[in-house]
Formats: C-alpha cells, structure tokens, sequence
C-alpha cells in the first residue's frame, strides 16, 4: 500500500485565471473582506519566528461561513491554492504561504462570534476566528471553564487551535485541543459546507469526522465554528514550586501528587536550574524563590471545585511526605494569586528568557511519561557531545510527557554558526525519541518545518492512509499545500 497513492499537486494557474478568480472573491467579500495592498498582507505571509517569509495573492478575511464556502468554490473551480489562517502564531510555518505569490490567504479572524453558551449542557459554540483569551473569558461570564491555555491565547485563535491540535498547560487535566470539542463546521475542499456542529458527548453513528480535520493543519478544509466542551471552574487553585532530588524523583512526585490528590493535578511543569538562570537573568520582577539553587524544579498545581481548605492541607501533605521520603529538597507553596502568577512567571517565561542567550535549537517532542528522565539524560549527552559547550534547556510538560527540549548555544559562539546545525542536531534528538517510541512534534503540528520529519519516522503505511485521505477529500491539493503530508 505503501507509495500507492501521491499527494494531489497543483499546477500554478495562469495571471489571467488568477485576475478572474480574485475578481469574483472580491464581489463575494465586499470592501471589507479582502486586500491586495503589500503593507497590509506583510504580517500574513511572514511566521511569528521569521523563518518562512512567503507571498500572496489577495488577502481575504469573509464575515461568515457562507462567504468562506463561496470563495473555497471559486478557489476549487479555478485551482488556486488557499491558506487558512487565524492568529498566525504557528511556530512551525504551518500558517503562511508559499513563495509563488499565486495562493490567497484566508484568514477566520472577522468570523469572531460567539454563537450560542449553552451552562447546562456545558457548551459553548464559537465560530473559528475567535481569540482563544476571549472564549476563556466568555465562558467564564457564565460561570464555566474553557480549559485550552497556551501563552500565545492573547491572539492564537479557536480554529488554528483546533487545527493544530494545541496542547497547553491543562493537558494532564482536561486532555488536548481535540478532547475539547463535541462538533465542527467545515467548509470542505470544494466549497460543500459540512455541518457537524452537534453538541452530544455519546454519538456513535459512524466514523468520527471531526477528528480528521482537527490536527489537520488547513490541509483537508476550512474550520469555520466548532462546539466546544466546558467544566466547572475550578473554585481553588494551589500551586507549588518544588526542588526535587533528580528526574527519577520528579516522576515519582508526579504519581504521588496524582494519588494524594485523587487526580486534581492540573499542571506539573518541569524546569532545570539553567532554565530559571535564564530567566532570572533577563526577565525583569522575577527571582529564585528557594534559598540554594538546585539542578531540577517543579511547578505543580492542583485545582478544585471545593472552595474549603481541602486542596491547600492536600498540597502541604503531599510536599511534606515527598520531602519526608528524599523526592523533594525544598519548596514554596504560593501564599496568594499574586505569589502564584510569580512562580508561574517563572515557567511562562523559560522561552522569552533563552532569547537573551543567544541562538537556540528547539525540539517540540513526547515520550511516555515514564521514559520522560531516561530520555532527558540520553537526549543531554548525545547534544553534549555532537555541540560541545552547548546547553539543553529541557522544560515543560512533564506531567504529558513533552519535553521542550531546547538547546542554547554555547557562550560566546557564532549564532549563525550554531542554527547551522539545526537540522542535524534535529535528526540526532528526533531519532532518540523515535528509536524510544516518542513523537517528533508533540503539540506545535508539522506544518512546513517538520514535514520532512513526517515522511522519515512515520511508518510507510500511515502515510499512505493520510495521502488517500488526502486525495479523497482535496483531489486538487488546493488546501494548505506543502505543508504536512
Ligand atoms: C508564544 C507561543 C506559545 C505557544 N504555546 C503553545 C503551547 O503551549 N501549546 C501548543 O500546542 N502550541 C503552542 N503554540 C503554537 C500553536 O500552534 C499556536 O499558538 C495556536 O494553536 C495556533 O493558532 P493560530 O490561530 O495562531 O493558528 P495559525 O498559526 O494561524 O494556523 C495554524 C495552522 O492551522 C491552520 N488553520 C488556522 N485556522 C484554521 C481554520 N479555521 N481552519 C483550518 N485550518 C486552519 C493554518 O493553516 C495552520 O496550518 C505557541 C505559539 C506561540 C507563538
């Protein structure tokens, strides 16, 4: 089966296809739904890391479904490629165009409404250019949690999240972007509208179609709304930022805090001691809260919905014993929301911070849990010895088994020099984690900086099945091409 089928590839169509098409896209949008003016489409064709600077034909932001099914039809008609875009933070080029200038760029941002809150059934539907910070807030409005957080949700967007798959701080708790949905609308490849927008948790009626579109990365069609699942907020939240005794330890934390806490874990966040060097250094109002340093930290945090003491002695129980049994050395248990939003300045700041010290070489990858510490220690000695003098920040979402593991460079080296060796440094780390049974990208997607990665370590047979999926749903390749498969 393996190489049965290719990937459907497009044929550039001609100036004259394109001036037509862009023309009856315009009579769809109106003045407000589209633009070809260079300053304007600038930010839409460019990454957020400034790896990929790519060029489009017309910029189009439609104000509703019907719009976005309609000029998919012109697209599917005349073979022009289509880009979907929300917020246009992928970190790995998944949401820019290519270099020929003859894709549109569609962008959802204009579809921003909340459609309906239903507190009951605890759901909410949203159409896809909402901002991921405004759902939260909206869902809060009606005393629920929306329970996606990521530090780009001030303008990632609902449809890119679900498109990717997003991960996030909540993952060990609520589960990843597609454990949050119960229903998509999608405009598919040839301008049909699917409405799945069901808000059901047991539906077995058949395959479950939402999933292949979440995840997809724009490759199989255009998600225009989604119904998503909402849980009671939490009413106490109580973190902790711990030194434990080595990474063996923080696995061993990691179960006992599950334990103790009857599975209230809702964060467990690793950070090694370069990783708060870092951002002591050079992120301002932060500092070591423990009195020594230490080579590993955790923050954890538990949340509940009883607002009694409970969560707070289960915390000071659960520390005391870890103590007590050799896993923890020291600690802080946050006092109030302002020493908490402190201690997790400290986690959210680890990438911002590892800017100052130069270039650096990111890895998005997952192991088991369990393999999390085995991994970290073989991944540190093979980038030690490939790179000598450079230094792994491996931080993250332990409690998922995602480990960013990130490389700076060594002091005072050439950067240009160092990011030379990025693809090389990738296969090494990236043939680790597939030799132990991981992932090369456990939350950020492929998009274009990983689709190579895709080919070399899924097996033959999955790639087959995706490009029949692939073929069966966009024959043409005019969504998102060259990106995933
Ligand atoms: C500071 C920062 C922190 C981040 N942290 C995390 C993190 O913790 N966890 C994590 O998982 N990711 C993280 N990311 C990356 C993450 O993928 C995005 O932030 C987010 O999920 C993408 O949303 P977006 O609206 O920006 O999508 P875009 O970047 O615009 O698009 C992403 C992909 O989805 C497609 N797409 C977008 N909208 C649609 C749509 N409506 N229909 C079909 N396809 C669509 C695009 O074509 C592209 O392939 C982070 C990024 C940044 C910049």
């Amino acid at each position: 089966m393996a190489g049965a089928i290719t990937e459907p590839t497009l044929a550039a169509p001609s100036a004259p296809v394109i001036d037509a098409a862009l023309g009856r896209i315009r009579a769809i949008v109106g003045d407000r739904g589209w633009t070809t003016d260079p300053g304007e489409i600038a930010p839409h064709v460019i990454d957020q890391r400034d790896r990929y600077h790519g060029a489009a034909a017309m910029l189009v932001k439609p104000a509703d479904t019907a719009q976005v099914a309609a000029v998919v039809g012109v697209c599917a008609d005349q073979g022009i490629a289509i880009v979907p875009q929300g917020g246009n933070t992928s970190v790995c080029g998944g949401s820019v165009p290519g270099t020929g200038g003859d894709e549109i760029v569609l962008n959802l941002s204009r579809m921003n409404r909340v459609r309906d809150i239903d507190p009951a059934n605890y759901t909410l539907c949203a159409e896809a250019g909402c901002i991921l910070a405004d759902l939260q807030a909206a869902a809060a409005e009606a005393d629920r949690l929306f329970p996606l957080s990521l530090a780009a949700e001030g303008s990632c967007e609902i449809g890119g999240n679900l498109s990717t798959n997003a991960g996030g701080i909540n993952v060990l708790r609520y589960g990843m972007a597609r454990d949050l949905v119960l229903g998509l609308e999608v405009v598919l490849p040839d301008g049909t509208v699917w409405d799945g927008l069901r808000a059901l948790r047991k539906d077995n009626t058949g395959y479950d179609l939402k999933q292949l579109f979440i995840g997809a990365e724009g490759t199989l069609g255009v998600i225009t709304a989604a119904v998503l699942k909402l849980f009671p907020i939490p009413r106490v939240v109580t973190t902790a930022l711990v030194a434990v005794a080595g990474l063996d330890e923080a696995l061993t934390l990691l179960s006992c805090a599950r334990s103790a806490s009857g599975d209230q874990v809702s964060a467990f966040e690793l950070l090694p001691r370069i990783a708060l060097d870092f951002v002591c250094a050079h992120v301002p109002g932060t500092r070591d809260p423990l009195a020594k340093p230490h080579d590993h930290y955790v923050l954890i945090e538990l949340s509940s919905g009883d607002p009694g003491p409970a969560l707070a002695e289960t915390m000071e129980r659960l520390l005391g014993q870890a103590v007590e049994d050799g896993l923890v050395l020291d600690g802080v248990i946050a006092a109030n929301t302002g020493q908490s939003r402190d201690l997790w300045k400290l986690r959210d700041s680890c990438s911002e911070a590892q800017k100052h010290e130069g270039g650096s070489i990111k890895h998005d990858v997952s192991v088991a849990v369990s393999r999390v510490p085995e991994f970290i220690r073989r991944a540190t000695a093979l980038v030690e010895a490939a790179i000598p003098g450079a230094r792994p920040v491996p931080f993250g979402h332990v409690g998922d088994g995602n480990i960013h593991f990130n490389v700076s460079q060594p002091p005072g080296a050439d950067k240009a020099e160092f990011l030379d060796q990025w693809d090389a440094l990738n296969r090494i780390v990236h043939d680790l984690v597939h030799e132990m049974g991981g992932s090369f990208s456990a939350e950020h997607g492929v998009g274009q900086l990983k689709r190579d990665d895709l080919a070399r370590y899924r097996p033959a047979i999955e790639l087959a099945l995706m490009r029949r999926i692939k073929t069966a749903l966009d024959p043409r390749g005019i969504m998102n091409p060259g990106k995933v498969v």
